[in-house]
């Protein structure tokens, strides 16, 4: 079968030279997929199949009924899958059968819901360079959702662009490519799978026209984006990649949107991550904020909350709408459960609207579109008794399409198949052809009893059966005892062990009445579905913006159902510097279900004298939850949510930098102090009056003096820089850094109070004002649970280093004098202090 010259070889080769190389081609044949040469021994160890061989040619296969699980291992491989069809029946066909690619799955373009995650976009990335902008494409084809971001001037922002979003693929034009500023970014920031697209399509008038023509609109000028030639460039390439190259259906692409990244408060990539804002892809959700604050009911929901995590606003009127709609929803609790409670009968109408647009949706998808917009009415209801701008806006958005819902209604079956070619979809009493042929088929089944009946009693022959199989149709069947009486009208058609078959030209006829019926039936069900499709397609637009406005609505729901259960405040947004709150707690740590009860805190931030705020204690006291717990209010806070503290207000943030210590670091692979130092740089180089940053323990991973002195000098860069001077937390075990109060006057001590008698401490977990002049460490390390030998002997050691320390110079700070201490006792003191 599969020989090199068969013309079935011959039409495989054809197919496989139109693709790309690294497209793994699913070839139809009959009930299987079949991969060949390469093809097949890429695939084989991935999807765990046999590897054959047939006349030398490599080869594996599976069934088509299990294409997707299949697919999916492909996919999350990072592979990219041609799927080739048979486009006629094989039965039907003189000659070889005629197959098409009919679509190229990428990992940046899977639709199908076993491999894409429900509360994440995937999104196919296009990138275009022009000058000195680089624009950012994003296209979630599961959704049809379709934004663009431009970064002009500085390209290195780009990089925490596409590190935000971390696109599962993308498309860019071979010229970019051998741009050495944006393959060093790529190659740093992105992991996923790299297209070189067409020069051209990338072209702004190319480009344009693709879009203009995709939209059907006269200008760009509605997307806010005529002109810009990085982000329409980026845009219109990737749409061709997706239409022309992977040939998918885009008919629910419906509107793009530029994405300012000014009305956004800026998050890279590090900030993220070290305040544990959303898991890493596959990542538990438990430990992080989203975990905390997502109990949306709906997919749209997830996916919304989600992105106003990662990108929070930076638009004092923005901010404020969500939270009058938040505080909305708190006072009326019963119509917020009432919202939530409907919610919870809405499906994933995104990807559901997806799937029928491009055709590969079935009946049960178009009974849940159905089942979901059933809602609308209530949700619309339910929010029309708030008065918040934002929720009088979402509850327009909606569409409850009533006329849709009901066509739906009156045709498709409640429990569908899921195949739409077998008939079983359309509802009794829709459409009344269809009940005549339902009525008929089934009247010829009523007569085949009948008539097995009367035969019976005709022959006398009581075990005579009428069945049917694929090869004769209906036949009747006697056993070998009773052939005697078979009566000689009887056709004999075949011959078994212990029965013969025969017809009979009266059940031939009625065979044909029968069987005309029911194909005509199914057919006919195919057609109406076909129409109902098309009614839905026809309202692709406003079941979008209704699935988007129930998005919206369910993530400020979700934020009103934490902030009562979790006795979170409003804060006060203003458009000042400082950030104060009373009472303010870590969302997260203070939810872990075996935590100590959590201690609250205060926090007093400005841009004068509270500027660079500097907290120290042992380890384990408690620094790293406090600072991180300041971010994540301000992020908290501009996201619309409201926030974990007893009062809060607010000064507007435009980004948020956080660098924790090497040693910190590990549990993220990214140990190296150079790492540390470049995120550092980037903070000093970037950070404005606006930013707030938190530094937890900088310097560590290097040795304690070269650690103290970069600390201490980037704490004097951020205070006396006036470009710079940003609201800074700075956590660390060197005490000795609290003596920049001594000379800077936006410099504040705070330390954790530790409780200390007989030689063992506990930990109090409240800031207060000052610093401490003790590390604890051995204390720690007798808490952690050192043998008491190794405690005794530290002991001594200490005391001998700070009789050494004293005796010396008198002195017992180390930054005012260089070189006080002997070598000896410096190589001591790195030994013992990196373990503090
Ligand atoms: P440090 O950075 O000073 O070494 P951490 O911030 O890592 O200390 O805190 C150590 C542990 O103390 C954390 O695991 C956390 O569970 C607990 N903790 C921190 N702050 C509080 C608090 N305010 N209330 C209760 N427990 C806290
Ligand atoms: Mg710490």
């Amino acid at each position: 079968m599969a020989d090199q010259i068969t013309p079935m070889m011959k039409q495989y080769r054809h197919i496989k030279t139109g693709l790309a190389q690294d497209v793994i081609l699913f070839f139809r044949l009959g009930d299987f997929y079949e991969m060949f040469f390469d093809d097949a021994k890429v695939a084989a160890p991935i999807l765990d199949i046999a590897l054959t061989k047939r006349n030398n040619v490599p080869m594996c296969g599976i069934p088509f009924h299990s294409v997707d699980a299949y697919l999916a291992k492909l996919i999350k491989a990072g592979k990219k899958v041609a799927i080739c069809e048979q486009m006629e029946d094989a039965s039907e066909s003189k000659g070889i059968v005629r197959r098409e690619i009919t679509r190229i799955v990428t990992p940046g373009t899977v639709t199908e819901d076993n491999i894409l995650e429900s509360s994440r976009h995937n999104f196919l990335a296009g990138i275009c360079r022009s000058e000195n902008s680089v624009g950012l494409a994003l296209l979630d084809l599961s959704t049809g959702l379709f934004m663009g971001e431009e970064e002009k001037g500085s390209i290195q922002l780009f990089r925490d662009l596409l590190r935000r979003f971390s696109p599962a693929e993308c498309v860019i034009a071979s010229e970019d490519m051998n741009d050495p500023e944006l393959r060093e970014i790529l190659t740093d920031a992105f992991s996923g799978i790299i297209n070189i697209g067409e020069d051209w399509t990338f072209e702004y008038e190319a480009a344009r026209d693709n879009m203009v023509r995709h939209f059907g609109v006269h200008s760009l000028e509605g997307f806010g984006c005529e002109g810009r030639k990085a982000v329409v460039g980026a845009a219109g390439g990737v749409l061709y990649y997706v239409k022309e190259e992977l040939r998918r259906q885009v008919g629910h692409i419906r509107s793009f949107s530029l994405r300012n990244s000014a009305e956004f408060l800026m998050l890279d990539e590090a900030t993220c991550a070290n305040l544990d804002l959303l898991p890493s892809r596959g990542q538990n959700t438990a430990m992080t904020l989203q975990g905390t604050l997502d109990v949306t009911k709906t997919a749209m929901g997830a996916r919304m909350l989600r992105d106003w995590l990662a990108r929070p606003l930076a638009d004092l009127n923005k901010i404020t709408e969500r939270h009058d709609a938040v505080a909305a929803l708190c006072e009326n609790r019963s119509v917020m459960a009432g919202i939530r409670e409907t919610l919870g009968r809405v499906r994933d109408l995104e990807r559901l609207i997806m799937r029928i647009v491009s055709g590969s949706g079935n009946a049960r998808d178009v009974r849940g579109a159905c089942e979901s917009l059933r809602n609308v009415p209530a949700l619309k209801d339910l929010v029309g008794k708030l008065s918040s701008k934002l929720l009088v806006e979402i509850g327009l958005n909606m569409a409850d399409l009533p006329e849709l819902v009901d066509l739906i209604d009156r045709s498709i079956a409640d429990e569908p198949p899921i195949t739409i070619k077998d008939g079983g979809i359309i509802k009794q009493g829709y459409h009344s052809r269809l009940d005549d042929l339902r009525a008929a088929a089934s009247h010829g089944r009523k007569w085949l009893a009948e008539y097995q009946a009367s035969e019976q009693e005709k022959t006398g022959i009581k075990t005579l059966k009428v069945r049917h199989n694929r090869v004769f149709g209906y036949y009747i069947e006697i056993s070998k005892g009773q052939l005697g009486n078979v009566p000689d009208h009887y056709n004999r058609k075949q011959t078994l062990v212990n029965a013969e078959r025969f017809i009979t030209p009266e059940l031939k006829e009625y065979e044909t009445k029968i069987l005309d019926a029911q194909e005509r039936a199914v057919a006919l069900e195919y057609d109406l579905f076909m129409e109902v499709r098309e009614a839905i397609v026809k309202e692709t637009a406003r079941i979008q913006e209704t699935a988007g406005a129930i998005g919206r609505l369910d993530a400020l729901t979700s934020l009103a159902d934490r902030a009562l259960a979790l006795r979170y405040v409003r804060p006060v947004m203003t458009d000042g510097c400082a950030v104060r709150i009373t009472g303010g707690r870590h969302p997260v740590v203070e939810q872990m279900p075996e935590a100590e009860r959590f201690v609250p805190n205060d926090t007093e931030l400005d841009c004068d004298g509270n500027q660079l705020i500097i907290i120290t204690g042992p380890n384990m006291a408690g620094k790293s939850t406090y600072i991180r717990q300041v971010a994540l209010i301000v992020i908290m806070a501009q996201m619309g949510s409201f926030v974990p503290a007893d009062k809060a207000e607010i000064g507007l943030t435009d980004r948020v930098f956080t660098r924790v210590g090497a040693s910190d670091d590990l549990a993220r692979g990214r140990s190296t102090f150079m790492v540390e130092m470049q995120e550092t740089a980037n903070i000093l180089n970037n950070a404005t009056r606006k930013s707030l940053i938190v530094l937890d323990e900088i310097g560590r991973g290097t040795s304690t003096f070269d650690g103290i002195s970069i600390a201490w000098a980037v704490a004097e860069y951020l205070h006396n820089h006036n470009e710079v001077k940003a609201k800074t937390l700075f956590a660390t075990h060197y005490h000795e850094l609290t003596d920049l109060a001594l000379t800077m006057s936006g410099v504040k001590n705070y330390n954790v109070l530790v409780r200390e008698k007989d030689d063992r401490i506990a930990f109090l977990r409240k800031i207060v004002p000052g610093g401490s002049d003790k590390s604890y460490g051995i204390q720690v390390a007798r808490l952690a649970g050192m043998p008491h030998e190794v405690i005794e002997r530290a002991k001594e050691i200490l005391a001998n280093l700070e009789e050494g320390e004293l005796g010396e110079s008198g002195q017992p700070k180390i930054a005012k004098h260089r070189s006080r201490r002997s070598k000896i006792d410096l190589a001591q003191m790195n030994l013992f202090s990196e373990k503090n």
